[in-house]
């Protein structure tokens, strides 16, 4: 587990936009962040460029006592959920789970051992041997949180890991989501333009807008309206 230190980070695309504009946030080790604000405000960038997705043009990122700036991403002890679930889709579920660890070296009982224990939390046990087709929205996103748990990261990004999902399922999975970080501590930088979504989950909500922070706290002392 670590903190995330994200210190005057600015993005500036090839053409000149400046998509992030001297963001500074220190995540504590454990803690819950939620990143909201309208769309083309910088969330993305922000977190693709904690993620090592983009180059950080300036400023500094760094996790636990080191930069990441010019680690590479799969170096970094970070996991990413996707909306899009990015699974591989002719890998079954185990497969799909065990890619990273295997690339990684890890022993073939630490993978299953690993597997094994993401798939009983997740409650995919069942799906193991079939292939991502053949799940449904919310099963393949229960697989790309697995992905990410059975590396046991510093922190997860989360990129609106809920927005393919209907809004019922979204509801139980954002609970699902809660209570597996609680369980599991691990830090947490979570985006969204949902705000339910946001006031659920975050322990404090960073607002962009127009590339910078235009606010931070905690939920209720965010939204809260006199
Ligand atoms: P959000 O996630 O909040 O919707 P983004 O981080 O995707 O915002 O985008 C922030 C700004 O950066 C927008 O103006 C967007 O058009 C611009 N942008 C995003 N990706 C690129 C890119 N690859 N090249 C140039 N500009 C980009
Ligand atoms: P593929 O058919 O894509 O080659 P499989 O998933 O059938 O891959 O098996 C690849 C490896 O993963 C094998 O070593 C197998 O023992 C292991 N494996 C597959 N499914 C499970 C499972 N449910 N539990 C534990 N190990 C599994």
């Amino acid at each position: 587990m670590a903190a995330i230190n994200i210190t005057n980070v600015s993005k500036i695309y090839a053409g000149g936009v400046e998509a992030v504009k001297s963001v500074s946030i220190d995540i504590a080790d454990g803690e819950f962040i939620v990143l909201v604000g309208p769309s083309g405000c910088g969330k993305s960038t922000l977190l693709r460029m904690v993620a090592g997705l983009e180059a950080i043009s300036k400023g500094t990122v760094e996790i636990g006592d080191r930069v990441i700036n010019d680690i590479e991403p799969a170096e970094r002890d970070i996991a990413m959920v996707f909306q899009n679930y990015a699974l591989y889709p002719h890998m079954t579920v185990y497969n799909n789970l065990a890619y990273g660890l295997k690339n990684r070296g890890t022993p073939k009982a630490e993978i299953d051992a690993r597997v094994a224990e993401a798939a009983r939390m997740l409650e995919i046990e069942q799906y193991l041997t079939r292939k991502p087709r053949a799940l449904s929205g919310g099963q393949r996103q229960r697989v790309a949180m697995g992905r990410a748990i059975v590396r046991k990261p510093a922190a997860f990004l989360f990129d609106e890991p809920l927005s393919n999902l209907d809004a019922k399922l979204r509801v139980s999975m954002r609970g699902e989501i809660k209570q597996l970080q609680k369980r599991l501590g691990t830090t947490s930088l979570y985006v969204t333009h949902d705000q339910l979504e946001a006031m659920t989950l975050a322990d404090r909500l960073v607002v962009l807008n127009g590339g910078q922070i235009e606010q931070i706290g905690r939920p209720l002392d965010v939204y809260h309206t006199p």
